[in-house]
């Protein structure tokens, strides 16, 4: 499990060299009340390992994060009045990511505040979606 990092916003988090409002923890996981919120309850959830990207990250660490998930929403929505939310996790700077440690966003939507997100459906190909399968199957299957 890569170590955390000195100058990782969210390993000094972890390590307790910068406050936080902790809502879960266990071996591998840490989620804490995001301090710039989209909306009210807005919160994170961690790896404790520092590693950048989601596709990164090792089996139990992933799935660590995810299992936290179920549990984590309905808290929220319970405690915030929400009837829904969103999950959300950028990788990489272009797609958003603005701290270079795997975070997942819980954004409830609470009095109209929420995610806002742009979504232009295109059209999928028949042939070069399968083309594009079939390439993604090879590499999945290498791996
Ligand atoms: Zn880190």
């Amino acid at each position: 499990m890569p170590e955390p990092t000195d100058d990782c916003i969210f390993c000094r988090i972890i390590r307790g060299e910068l406050p936080c409002h902790r809502l879960y923890e266990d071996n591998h996981v840490l989620s804490f009340l995001d301090i710039g919120p989209i909306s009210h309850g807005h919160c994170l959830i961690i790896p404790k390992a520092h590693v950048e990207r989601f596709d990164q990250l090792d089996a139990t660490a992933s799935g660590a994060c995810l299992a936290v998930v179920p549990r984590l929403s309905a808290a929220v929505m319970s405690a915030t009045g929400a009837l829904s939310w969103n999950l959300l996790q950028n990788n990489g700077a272009e797609a958003g990511q603005v701290v270079p440690h795997v975070h997942f966003h819980i954004i409830p939507n609470v009095d109209g505040r929420r995610l806002r997100f742009e979504w232009t459906p295109g059209q999928l190909d028949a042939d070069a979606g399968k083309d594009l399968a079939a390439k993604i199957t090879h590499t999945l299957n290498q791996t």
